[in-house]
């Protein structure tokens, strides 16, 4: 990543200046207008709902009868029709094997790309019942949660260092 020169900073060097400095300060204003531009669209596509925007583009589905994974050859169920609320996406019936209600959504991990079923999807009365369930990777350990703050925390480091 580039370091970034505050666009004040630039300005106060020289408010007037002879005609050859403004001109670059002209060039130092469009690359930073670009950095910025690049470094938001970066933030939006991997800080912010990065992870979530994969999770819609994912939509595979894995069955706890068969193991097997598939892409569900017509409409879901969201989470918003599950009867626990918006919590979790209800599980589907299995296309592979025809097992009813056992295919869950997968998320993909962001760290191995592994798709695996989140214990959240598959126990959403867990928070309700005050037992502690963590999305963990089965494949490389990795936490959605730890990583989705990580994330943030990320964004926001760089949002300040500019
Ligand atoms: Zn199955
Ligand atoms: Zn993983």
């Amino acid at each position: 990543m580039l370091r970034k020169v505050s666009p004040r900073h630039a300005l106060r060097r020289s408010p007037v200046g002879n005609r050859g400095e403004i001109k670059m300060e002209y060039v130092f204003a469009g690359v930073l207008a670009v950095i910025i531009l690049v470094s938001l669209v970066l933030a939006i596509k991997y800080g912010f709902g990065g992870a979530e925007q994969a999770e819609i583009e994912a939509q595979r589905y894995k069955c706890d009868a068969c193991g097997e994974l598939f892409v569900p050859s017509g409409p879901v169920p969201d989470a918003k029709q599950s009867e626990l609320g918006s919590l979790a996406p209800p599980p589907i019936d299995c296309e592979k094997c025809g097992a009813k209600k056992s295919a869950y959504l997968t998320t993909k991990c962001p760290k191995c790309g592994e798709y695996f079923v989140r214990e959240t999807y598959r126990d959403p009365m867990a928070i309700f019942q005050g037992r502690a369930i963590k999305d963990v990777c089965p494949h490389c350990g990795l936490d959605l949660a730890e990583y989705r703050a990580e994330q943030i925390k990320k964004a926001r480091q760089e949002r300040e260092n500019r």
